[in-house]
């Protein structure tokens, strides 16, 4: 069986096969394009609190090394496979490639529930993870940094670990550290507030107000969080929010500050008194202008493809909408989709900014990394709107296509090593 052999690899694949056809990529060059150049599997073993000692499985794969080191984050959930972050990696590869970043993609995880972990069992898990994987990572071979599951303080001890292992401070080494240990200001809101800036940008092309539209948000967490706080900034008002304990909706507008005291208590959106429960399917179905799955992988399905009702599907989660929504989407133009690799590249932006500033050890300001990371994005969304229009493409085809077709010729000009 295929090692990578996983739902959400064959997705990535079945996306990859249908852009190497439209660049008419030779048979031959296909798999050393699409598969990853390596993947590590680790057994981590931890000391419970309660005495026992439990095993779990941890994996990093790096996409290709052939644009310089490998970048993605670390994944903690339960239902993480070698596959999932096999797919994970290769879209970190088109996503750095779209966005001009001089990295190969990454991703990595372990499979375990952080929410049932102490926070020194967390602690004790993120340490020896990182031991395993030290002589693979490194500022100029593979750096991690947070994803769903993991934050600043995961990459504070994964910094801290491989820095002891080398004897002296290696602030490059990890992104999304805290500020106070050679993380960049700007860090921990980019990929969120990324996404507001794009949802903005595809309102303007569409002629909407963004004082009159309504959103949509399925996941609270990083991501999800701050893309709330970025679109109520420009006047829009958040009408639905899930997360993985359950689902609120209040057409009239939920109130965020109160939200976000919610879930600081319950450490979940269910049970929000200022809005309706509703379950996590039906969510996604409620009539809205901007629609936000900022999960999970495959939300968007054949099954409910045909059934939402938004103007912009902003994909701020990796991999949300599967390719035969994907078919079903692009029959229904009333409705732009901002794929991926391009609405949640914020995060990798901020994250290259950050490790350029550990390698000088010369530290920017919000207003410069803000300002950069608005640029940076506004020309990667102009570009791909643009390829769009002219080839007559999706979204997605124009944006995987920019990034596919740059390691493909980087890998032709290279050879075969990389
Ligand atoms: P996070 O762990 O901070 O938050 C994840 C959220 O998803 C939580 O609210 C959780 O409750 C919710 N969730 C989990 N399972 C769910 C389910 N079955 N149904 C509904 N909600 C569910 O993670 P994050 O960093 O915000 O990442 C979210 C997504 O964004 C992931 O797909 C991740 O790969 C992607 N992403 C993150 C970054 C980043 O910088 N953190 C960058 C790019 C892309």
């Amino acid at each position: 069986m295929h090692p990578y052999d996983h739902p959400t690899f064959r997705m990535a694949s079945r996306q990859f096969d249908l852009v190497a056809d439209f660049l008419e990529m030779p048979e031959g060059d296909r798999d050393r394009v699409r598969l990853p150049k390596r993947s590590i599997s680790v057994a981590v073993p931890v000391h419970l609190d309660d005495g026992r000692t439990q095993v779990f499985h941890g994996f990093r794969v790096q996409h290709h090394l052939t644009l310089g080191p490998t970048k993605g984050g670390i994944r903690y959930h339960p239902d993480v496979t070698l596959g999932e972050v096999a797919a994970l990696s290769m879209w970190m590869s088109w996503k750095c490639a779209l966005m001009g970043l001089p990295y190969g993609g990454a991703k990595g995880g372990v499979a375990c529930d952080p929410s049932k972990l102490s926070v020194a069992e967390l602690e004790r898990l993120t340490r020896r993870f990182t031991q395993e994987i030290i002589p693979f990572i490194g500022p100029q071979t593979d750096v991690p940094a947070p994803d769903m599951g993991t934050n600043e303080q995961t990459m504070a001890w994964m910094m801290d670990t491989y820095s002891t292992h080398v004897g002296h401070s290696v602030p490059g080494v990890v992104t999304g550290k805290p500020v106070l240990l050679g993380g960049s200001v700007g860090r921990r809101e980019a990929t969120g507030r990324g996404v507001a800036f794009l949802v903005n940008r595809a309102m303007d092309t569409l002629g909407m107000e963004a004082r009159e539209a309504t959103a949509i948000i399925q996941g609270y967490g990083n991501v999800g969080s701050v893309t709330a706080q970025g679109l109520e900034r420009f006047g829009t008002r958040m009408i639905g929010i899930g997360d993985a304990g359950g689902a609120v909706f209040n057409e009239r507008g939920l109130d965020l500050a109160a939200l976000d005291a919610h879930v600081a208590a319950h450490r979940t959106v269910a049970g929000f008194p200022g809005g309706a429960p509703i379950s996590n399917a039906d969510l996604l179905v409620q009539r809205c202008d901007i629609l936000v799955p900022a999960a999970l992988e495959r939300q968007i399905t054949g099954e409910n493809a045909g059934k939402i009702q938004c103007r912009v599907l902003a994909e701020a989660a990796n991999g949300p909408t599967t390719p035969d929504a994907d078919e079903i989407l692009a029959r229904r133009p009333e409705i732009i989709v901002l794929p991926d690799i391009l609405c949640n590249a914020g995060g990798v932006v901020v994250s290259y900014f950050e490790w350029v500033q550990d390698l000088q050890s010369f530290f920017w300001g919000e207003t410069e990394v803000i300002d950069r990371l608005y640029r940076m994005l506004e020309q990667a969304f102009s570009q791909t709107l643009k390829f769009s229009r002219e080839r007559r493409v999706t979204m997605r085809t124009a944006a995987l296509a920019s990034g596919i077709e740059r390691v493909w010729k980087a890998k032709r000009l290279r050879g075969l090593f990389p």
